[in-house]
């Protein structure tokens, strides 16, 4: 498969930083950020790479140049004059036969193309955008699917958003079938996202691929600066899901949020002190956070699925407004007793993944690589523990009781 990798843009914001050199060619540890790209995709099998470069681009050919020294195959197109970020694509339309990767070389990304590669083939659409959780989602394009993960809607950051919503944002690293570039463009320029992708919305031919590896902007000096310190802790490469990831487990009702028995309405959803703080330790320590909460009330026909997705945006977004954000969400929507009232007859099983029961963990590890036995779970009741021991994790109590757990503590933020 043909990558095309787009190193034209501008680095104005960081440019206190490196004002002279092309985004791209600024180092992390001694070596370019399209270095360690071009490592990444090449440790992988993908070697047949074509770059387009603008601004400094003399910078990127001179250092690369046929990409014989680097183990890969280097094409080079130079936008002489602007042609937008995806104009490019179209000169270059006779190359791209196939489907192909499309990478923005603005980001630093170590991820597991492969498995991004076959969940596009999976889908079969025409494009697949790599989507997931950021610590700014105030401020990014934000992507929103159907429960199959086709895109309905792209909202760019200029747009009207919802009060709630998830924190689901486009990374900038996309598969492309090249029938894209049948859209007939008018303009001299061609902006990608607003031109090309942002239309395939709502036409089940655009899927989102929802990942927690690393793909960090580097476009502020802040931003830089911690790329550079997760690079050297190893945190970049140790995120990409064809390594073991470790995660932490978490509770919802009396861990993220305030216990208020069964939580119904959305109103009633309210974070715990701390816990935003310690939501964003997790995030900068390379484990992964996943809820896993037993939500008893779809059987029961006393919240629908559809108000349980919006607490949970709501939950999100109000992490997401301080910079923290979990990595996926996992419910049980089951319960055992049957007897209630407008009760759902088909989620009243015994399941395999209600708490104590360890399904939810043992789902995830198997969706995220996941190692349970460097992982823990927290939660304020003793199903939380068995289902932490049950997986095989380490396990820690909010609360006084004992129930063989690891640790005792009397919050999240304490953990
Ligand atoms: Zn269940």
């Amino acid at each position: 498969m043909k990558v095309v990798i787009m190193a034209g843009g501008r680095g104005t914001r960081i440019s206190s930083v490196a004002s002279d050199i092309p985004k791209p060619m600024i180092k992390i540890e001694g070596k370019p950020v399209l270095e360690h790209e071009i490592e990444c995709l090449k440790n992988q099998g993908y070697t047949d790479l074509i770059i387009t470069v603008s601004h400094l681009g003399n910078i990127i050919m001179d250092y690369f140049k046929d990409g014989s020294d680097f183990g890969v195959n280097i094409e080079y197109f130079v936008e002489e004059t602007p042609l937008g970020n995806a104009g490019a694509l179209f000169q270059l339309k006779d190359k791209l036969k196939e489907d192909f990767l499309l990478l923005n070389a603005d980001a630093i990304f170590d991820i597991d193309f492969n498995r991004f590669v076959n969940y596009h083939k999976q889908k079969g659409g025409l494009v697949t955008l790599f989507t997931h959780p950021n610590s700014h989602p105030y401020d990014s394009g934000l992507i929103f699917t159907d429960e199959n993960n086709s895109v309905l809607k792209w909202s760019a950051k200029e747009d009207e958003r919802p009060e709630f919503y998830r924190n689901r944002v486009n990374a900038g690293l996309h598969v492309i079938s090249p029938k894209v570039l049948d859209t007939v463009i008018t303009t001299e320029k061609v902006d990608l996202d607003r031109q090309l992708l942002k239309p395939l919305a709502g036409t089940n031919q655009m899927y989102a691929y929802d990942s927690p590896e690393y793909v960090k902007d580097m476009g502020t000096p802040d931003r830089y600066e911690s790329v550079c310190n997760d690079f050297k802790a190893g945190r970049v490469q140790a995120k990409n899901l064809h390594n073991k990831q470790k995660a932490i487990f978490l509770d919802r009702d009396g861990t993220i949020n305030k216990y208020v028995g069964f939580l119904r309405d959305i109103n009633d959803f309210e974070l715990l002190p701390g816990v935003t703080q310690a939501i964003k330790k997790i995030n900068e320590s390379g484990y992964l956070a996943i809820v896993v909460t037993n939500q008893p009330v779809i059987a029961r026909g006393e919240v629908t699925i559809g108000q349980l997705n919006e607490i949970h945006n709501k939950m999100e977004t109000l992490l997401g407004k301080e910079g923290a954000y979990v990595d996926a969400i996992y419910y049980c929507p089951h319960h055992p007793h049957k007897g209630y009232e407008g009760e759902v007859p088909e989620l009243k099983i015994n399941c395999e993944c209600r708490k104590p029961k360890p399904g939810m963990l043992i789902q995830a590890s198997k969706d995220f690589n996941i190692d349970l036995s460097k992982s823990w779970m927290i939660g304020d009741s003793e199903n939380d523990i068995q289902a932490g021991i049950s997986a095989g994790c380490m396990t820690a109590l909010i609360g006084k009781d004992n129930f063989n757990q690891n640790k005792t503590i009397d919050s999240l933020k304490e953990f």
